[in-house]
């Protein structure tokens, strides 16, 4: 499978090479050329196998040739086995129609452990083959960095620089970075926001000389594995509720637009999705997008649901891509254009192909708090805060037809937003093991202004560039 920049000005390369390189030279975001495509019988075959198999499966369309099906299976068994949960990613009934896909139960108690889990061992599976020692650089909203330097941390081949928001994360999203002893891991705190972060390693990629320097590579949601690491719950959920024999709606707390992002490919691939809602917190520029056609920056809000304090929706582009029929030329127009002015207006045709699958819904801090407590008492089911944004917008939305059953992917554990958990519910959530012992390990942390070359400086220095 050959992958292709969404800026249409960087040539075609293979699958690994796709994963280690995180944004294309142009500035784009790798797509395989083409969508693989699973049978109906294909996907009625994944049903009561395990995971990392149809993990397996579907990773392989996406690797081609680039992995055996032996090292690719042998690669998930290992990243799920990190997981406490058998069914790695189970789902959890709230009501008749609607259940919940709970994506906590790795190593740092969010979604972001599955598509970690997994890159870090194709990361040493890669880098091995080559021999090559790379620096990967990564801006987290808070749960990213953590799941990975859990997945990093020590490996062989790999160093591994985090950047976070100074002050914006939880202390428990904090601890999952800072408290690592391995000598190949940094954590640097940054003065500004995630985007600004963002914004920093976005630059470090496009800086004349320092991407070669320090054999740079990135795992953020950008990376093209991730959104196929989480293609695979879509199709395990869809599965266990009667796909592709009737369909599935799915309701994502959104961000950066990874998740929901692969949500999209579920559908290409073949997977009967009736709709996805688009579930942000006040920083609602994706759902305002798609609900006025203006896809408009506006100022990051810090909320109870951090990890979604994003105003830059990266894989946005990824999807913008596909609606404007994968032309380069106008994805890298229309971007260019953001990036100057702050705003994209979506052509009308794209637009309406947006709105067949994807519905917007923003969600206040009230209506936040409101479904932590209706949640619990409902169902005596502890919620975090940033499911608690994507039961509020299913309670809103729902389903396109009151019989297809919607899910609403859980992305984090409560235990990992104690405090706005108890602000809402009046109960803390009990930490699992995964968790426990943090708060009295010490921390490793350094700090620099939201500067990208006082950033590279500290990163040549790291790498012994
Ligand atoms: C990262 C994150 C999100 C948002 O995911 P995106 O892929 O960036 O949209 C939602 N919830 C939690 C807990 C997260 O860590």
């Amino acid at each position: 499978m050959q992958y292709v920049s969404t800026r249409g000005d960087s040539p075609p390369i293979g699958f690994l090479d796709a994963v280690l390189s995180g944004l294309a030279p142009d500035g784009g975001l790798y797509s395989p050329a083409v969508w693989p495509l699973l049978t109906p019988e294909e996907i009625a075959g994944f049903a009561g196998k395990p995971y990392a198999v149809v993990a397996a499966d579907i990773l392989s369309k996406f690797a081609g040739d680039a992995i055996s099906r032996t090292d690719l299976l042998q690669i998930t068994t290992e990243a799920y086995a990190t997981f406490d949960h058998p069914a790695v990613t189970p789902l959890t009934q709230l009501d008749s129609g609607q259940w919940l896909l709970e994506l906590f139960h790795g190593p740092t108690l969010a979604f972001k452990d599955v598509a970690m889990q997994l890159l870090s061992r194709l990361y040493e599976h890669a880098l091995s083959a080559k021999g090559r020692t790379m620096t990967i650089v990564c801006a987290t909203s808070g749960d990213t960095g953590g799941a990975a330097v859990e997945a990093l941390r020590g490996r062989d081949n790999v160093r591994i620089v985090v950047l976070f928001p100074n002050g914006r994360i939880s202390e428990v999203q904090r601890r999952f970075m800072t408290t690592t002893t391995d000598a190949n891991v940094r954590c640097l705190s940054i003065d500004g926001t995630f985007d600004d972060c963002q914004t920093i390693v976005k630059s470090l990629f496009q800086a004349q000389g320092f991407r070669q320097a320090v054999d740079l590579s990135g795992v953020n949601s950008i990376n093209r594995a991730r959104i196929a690491a989480h293609v695979v719950y879509y199709f395990t959920a869809g599965v266990a509720l009667g796909a592709p024999h009737r369909p599935v709606s799915f309701t994502v707390p959104t961000g950066n637009f990874g998740d929901a992002f692969a949500g999209y490919v579920a559908y290409r691939m073949g997977l009967p999705i009736e709709r996805i809602v688009v579930a942000t917190n006040g920083n609602d520029i994706l759902a305002r997008a798609i609900q006025d056609g203006r896809y408009a920056r506006g100022k990051v809000l810090e909320t109870q649901s951090p990890a979604m304090d994003i105003q830059i929706a990266s894989n946005f582009e990824r999807l913008y891509f596909e609606v404007v029929e994968r032309q380069g030329i106008e994805t890298s127009r229309a971007m260019r254009g953001f990036a100057e002015s702050g705003a994209i207006d979506i052509p009308p045709k794209a637009l309406a192909s947006i709105r067949e699958l994807f519905v917007g819904a923003g969600v206040s801090e009230a209506d936040t708090a409101r479904a932590i407590v209706s949640t619990y008492s409902d169902t005596g089911q502890l919620i975090d805060p940033h499911t608690a944004v994507g039961v509020a917008a299913a309670g809103r939305v729902g389903p396109k037809r009151p019989t297809t059953p919607m899910i609403v992917l859980s992305t984090a554990h409560p235990a990992k937003f104690p405090e706005a958990v108890e602000a809402a519910a009046g109960i803390a959530p009990a930490m699992p093991p995964a968790g426990r012992g943090l708060a009295g390990r010490e921390e490793k942390i350094d700090h620099l202004p939201a500067d990208a070359e006082q950033v590279m400086a500290y990163i040549r220095a790291f790498a012994g560039a």
